[in-house]
C-alpha cells in the first residue's frame, strides 16, 4: 500500500502542462487570459477540464448554475465526498492561475493517486465554480454564493453583463445548464488551492500558505455638506469646505486602522466631490471608507470611530454630515480540523509555511458556511494578480498541489 508518506508527490511538468493547455483557449492580448464566464471560451475551457476528467476515469455532474462537479469513487458508499477546486473563469486580463491552479491542482492530485493505485474511503469530488470573477456579471462568487445559500438562483440569474445579456440566458447559450439542484450536494470538507494574489509570501521567502481567515470588509459612504462659493473671493474664516472636511475624517481613517495593526486596513477608493471645479470650494463631498480586518469585532469598533469621529469633525465644522453603511462582508474563519490538516502536510512535505489570512474573496470563503473549509496558497511573484503578467513558478505550484495532495488524502482517509 503507497502511505501518505514524504515521498508521495504530483507530478509537477503534468501539472504545469494543462495549465498552459488551458491557458490556450481564451487567450489575452498580453500572454494572459481572457475567459470571462459564460462566453464561448468559457465553455471550451469546461469542455476541456470535462474531457481531463473523465480521461482520468471521473464522473461529471453539473449543477442548474453551471459548477461542475468530477467526482473519483471512495469505497465507503455513504462517506461523504472531499471536495478540491477552484475556478477557470478569468478576468478580462487576466492570468493563468489565478482559479485554475486549484481546479488542475484538484485534477493532477487525482491523476496522481490514479498512478500509484491509491483509493480513498471518501470520494474526492473537483470543482469548478462558475463565475468567481464577477467582472462580467456581479458580484463575485456567485454560483458558490447561490450554492451555499447566500444569494438566491433567481437573483443570480437575472444579473446583467455591460451589453444587457442576462446569466441564465448566457448559462443556456454556452450549453452548460446542468440538472442537479444547486446546493443539494453535501460535503464531508472542501479545500481550495489558489495563489495569493499578494506579495507576502515571495517577500518571507515561504512556498506555502495556510489561509486561516479571510478578510471581512466593511463600506461606509459618508455625505458631508458644506457650502459651495468661490475660492477666490470668500474670506478663509467664512468657508464651509466640504472637502477639507474629508481631508480630515480620511486622516482619522487612517488613523483608526493602524490602531488595529497589523491586519485592518482602510482608506477611501471612492471619492466625488462636488461641483469639482477648480475654482469653487466644495460644497458637498461623498466618499466611500472600505475597513477590513478578519475580526467583526475590529470592523465594528472602525465603523463606530468613523461614526463619532467623524461626527465631531463635521460639528466643529459647522457641517452636516450623513453615514450610510453600503456594503459589508463577514470575517471567515476557517475549519481548524482541516486548517490543520494542510499545516501539517507542509511540515511533513518540508515546505516551508506561514498562517496567512486571504485579502481577497474566493469560493471558499462562501463554501465555509456549509462545509469544513480550508485554503492553500502559493506565492505569485510581485504578487501581482488580475493582470495578464501574472506569475507563478513549477516549484511553487507543485509545492501547493503537493500540500493539496497531502491534506486532501488525510481527510479522505487512504484504504489499505
Ligand atoms: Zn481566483
Amino acid at each position: 500500500m503507497a502511505a501518505a508518506g514524504q515521498n508521495l508527490s504530483i507530478d509537477p511538468d503534468r501539472l504545469w502542462d494543462s495549465l498552459m493547455e488551458m491557458a490556450k483557449i481564451g487567450p489575452g492580448v498580453a500572454g494572459g487570459n481572457n475567459r470571462q464566464t459564460l462566453t464561448d471560451a468559457d465553455s471550451e475551457g469546461r469542455h476541456l477540464f470535462q474531457k481531463w476528467c473523465e480521461a482520468a476515469g471521473m464522473t461529471m455532474g453539473v449543477d442548474a448554475i453551471g459548477n461542475m462537479f468530477a467526482t473519483r469513487p471512495g469505497t465507503d458508499p455513504d462517506a461523504l465526498p472531499v471536495y478540491v477546486g477552484s475556478h477557470l473563469d478569468t478576468q478580462p486580463t487576466g492570468g493563468k492561475y489565478d482559479g485554475v491552479l486549484g481546479v488542475l491542482g484538484g485534477l493532477e492530485l487525482i491523476r496522481t493517486l490514479n498512478d500509484l493505485n491509491i483509493k480513498t474511503k471518501h470520494p474526492i469530488c473537483v470543482t469548478n465554480w462558475t463565475n468567481e470573477e464577477g467582472t462580467r456579471f456581479a458580484p463575485a462568487m456567485l454560483a458558490s454564493g447561490v450554492f451555499a445559500g447566500v444569494h438566491t438562483q433567481d437573483w443570480a440569474e437575472d444579473k446583467r453583463d455591460a451589453e444587457g445579456k442576462r446569466f441564465g440566458d448566457e448559462l443556456d447559450r454556452i450549453g452548460w445548464r446542468g440538472t442537479e439542484e444547486v446546493g443539494a450536494r453535501k460535503m464531508h470538507a472542501m479545500f481550495e488551492l489558489h495563489i495569493e494574489q499578494g506579495p507576502i509570501l515571495e517577500a518571507e521567502g515561504k512556498d506555502i500558505g495556510v489561509v486561516t481567515h479571510g478578510q471581512g470588509l466593511s463600506w461606509t459612504q459618508v455625505t458631508i455638506h458644506g457650502k459651495d462659493s468661490h475660492t477666490g473671493s470668500t474670506p478663509m474664516p467664512m468657508r464651509k469646505n466640504a472637502g477639507l472636511a474629508m481631508a480630515r475624517i480620511l486622516e482619522k481613517v487612517e488613523e483608526i486602522a493602524l490602531s488595529h495593526a497589523p491586519h485592518a486596513v482602510g482608506a477611501a477608493g471612492h471619492i466625488d466631490v462636488y461641483p469639482n471645479s477648480r475654482n469653487v470650494i466644495p460644497g458637498k463631498v461623498v466618499f466611500t471608507v472600505d475597513f477590513r480586518s478578519p475580526t467583526l469585532s475590529v470592523i465594528e469598533d472602525m465603523e463606530t470611530r468613523l461614526r463619532s469621529e467623524g461626527q465631531a469633525i463635521a460639528d466643529a465644522m459647522d457641517m452636516q454630515i450623513e453615514f450610510e453603511k453600503v456594503g459589508g462582508f463577514d470575517p471567515v474563519t476557517f475549519d481548524e480540523g482541516c486548517v490543520t490538516a494542510v499545516r501539517s502536510a507542509a511540515e511533513r512535505l518540508g515546505y516551508s509555511h506561514m498562517d496567512i489570512i486571504s485579502g481577497a474573496g474566493h469560493d471558499a470563503c462562501w463554501i465555509n458556511r456549509v462545509a469544513p473549509t480550508a485554503m492553500i496558497m502559493c506565492p505569485c511573484v510581485d504578487g501581482l494578480s488580475h493582470n495578464e503578467a501574472e506569475e507563478i513558478t513549477k516549484d511553487w505550484a507543485k509545492a501547493g498541489a503537493d500540500v493539496l495532495l497531502h491534506a486532501v488524502i488525510e481527510t479522505a482517509g487512504v484504504v489499505a
